[in-house]
């Protein structure tokens, strides 16, 4: 790894620059049937993972997105996780 001990703390929670999963892998189709793979891009509360973090590109993220809200439409994935109140 080309880490260079000078100025270190600087940013300390940077992350490695990711690569588009989809790009990658051009036989990975965005499907919004596929939801066990949809769901690697949602958070446990529901809500889609931003770009900055999941690494997608502007495009792919653009696909997904719509594929998220499509699995939601039909109640395969959810648009928020029930808070349990008293
Ligand atoms: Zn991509």
């Amino acid at each position: 790894m080309a880490f260079q001990g000078q100025r270190n703390k600087r940013r300390m929670t940077y992350h490695r620059r990711k690569i588009c999963r989809y790009c990658a892998d051009s036989n990975l189709k965005i499907e919004y049937k596929d939801s066990r793979l949809l769901k690697l891009f949602i958070t446990e509360r529901g809500k889609i993972i931003p770009r900055r973090i999941s690494g997608n590109c502007a495009r792919h993220q653009r696909i997904l997105t719509v594929a998220i809200k499509r699995a939601r439409n039909i109640a395969l994935l959810p648009y928020t996780t029930a808070i349990i109140r008293k």
